[in-house]
């Protein structure tokens, strides 16, 4: 039997898929229905109408706000605009719950034998694999508002890697929040807001590729790390690391089979995450023109795109060493 621990959208998908491909799996989480989980709820839609493909959704059904425009300032960097590469805003929440809708889960945490395979998609809290060896947490705070600053998708950039604050539209209103170092540039940036719901919670910045196992559990989702450290873009990642493993449990004959082949595709398909964090690090430790980190920048870019921003790096340059 196949646990799959935590239904957020990693173990929501996997459940689905795992059931669609003829595997023996049950899902749990104590998360009572409809807890509204602190995202900012943005992806990339022509991403996820290929994944959702293969469940059978459609990724349209579930778009908030399709973005146009994507606004982008720093502390160095006046706010330029980009054209939007698919950014939009889901209702993650539905997805998740007809991801689930007809599979066999349970409102509690995990019950597992001895015999079961355990896949921990319990996201920033490792709840079965455990605490991860230096990892890398930042505090985020959310507010769901009724008016932004912006009409589209805006990000503000903190200094040196610190963090960065988001004006994300949804439907009706906004997700504005911000991830930062310290609670004191979240508060900066989230005063004169009136919040409707306040949301918060940690978000891990580092891959763990090297910490995905613990005897019969296998991590999925943000529990390993499939965050990207300079967007924080986390939905599209989690889908595909469930998708990688359910392949690899079609293919390898047993648990330890199952790791060599699953903790491979993860580190080569996420290879660039472990560029971008040592960006970020750079950033952080105000060493950032290295020959490797001006490398890793072209994997900061292809990482925008693939959030859903066209991000024209001479539009960067130009306004930066103005000639
Ligand atoms: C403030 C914020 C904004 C973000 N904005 C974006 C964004 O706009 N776009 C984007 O792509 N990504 C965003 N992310 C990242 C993204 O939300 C996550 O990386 C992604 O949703 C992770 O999915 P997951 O399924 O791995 O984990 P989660 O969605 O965290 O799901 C984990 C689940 O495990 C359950 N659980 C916990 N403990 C147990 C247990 N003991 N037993 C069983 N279940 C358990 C929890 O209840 C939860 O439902 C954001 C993150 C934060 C914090």
């Amino acid at each position: 039997m196949i646990v799959v621990a935590g239904l957020g959208l990693s173990g929501s998908y996997l459940l689905k898929r795992l059931d669609d491909e003829g595997f023996e799996a049950r899902g749990f989480d104590p998360r009572i229905q409809d807890f509204y989980v602190p995202c900012g709820y943005a992806t990339n839609i022509r991403k996820l109408r290929d994944i959702l493909r293969s469940v059978n959704l459609n990724a349209d059904d579930y778009v908030e706000h399709e973005g146009k425009e994507v606004t982008i300032s720093g502390p160095d960097m006046p706010e330029l605009t980009f054209s939007s590469a698919g950014i939009c805003t889901i209702d993650k929440n539905r997805l998740e719950k007809d991801l689930i809708s007809g599979q066999g889960y349970e409102r509690t945490r995990a019950k597992f034998g001895p015999g079961d395979t355990v896949i921990d998609a319990t996201g920033v809290s490792r709840y079965y694999l455990g605490k991860a060896e230096n990892d890398f947490l930042m505090y985020t705070k959310e507010y769901v508002t009724a008016k932004a600053g912006h009409s589209d998708f805006h990000f503000r950039y903190f200094s040196r890697g610190t963090g960065y604050y988001w004006e994300f539209p949804l439907k009706k209103g906004f997700h504005v929040g911000a991830g930062a170092d310290g609670v004191e540039a979240i508060n900066q940036s989230l005063a004169g807001f009136v919040p409707e719901r306040v949301l918060s919670r940690k978000i891990r910045l580092k891959p763990l590729f090297d910490q995905m196992f613990n005897r019969n559990i296998i991590g999925t989702g943000e529990s390993i790390g499939t965050v990207s450290p300079i967007t924080g873009e986390g939905i599209i990642p989690s889908l595909v690391s469930a998708e990688i493993l359910v392949r690899c449990l079609k293919e390898a004959a047993d648990v330890e089979e199952l790791k060599v082949l699953y903790g491979k595709r993860i580190r080569d398909r996420f290879a660039a995450y472990t560029g971008l964090f040592d960006l970020l690090t750079a950033s952080r430790n105000g060493k950032l023109l290295t020959l490797r980190n001006i490398r890793n920048a072209r994997y900061a870019k292809a990482d925008f795109e693939g959030f859903g921003i066209d991000l024209k790096i001479w539009k960067i340059i130009r306004r930066l060493i103005p000639i």
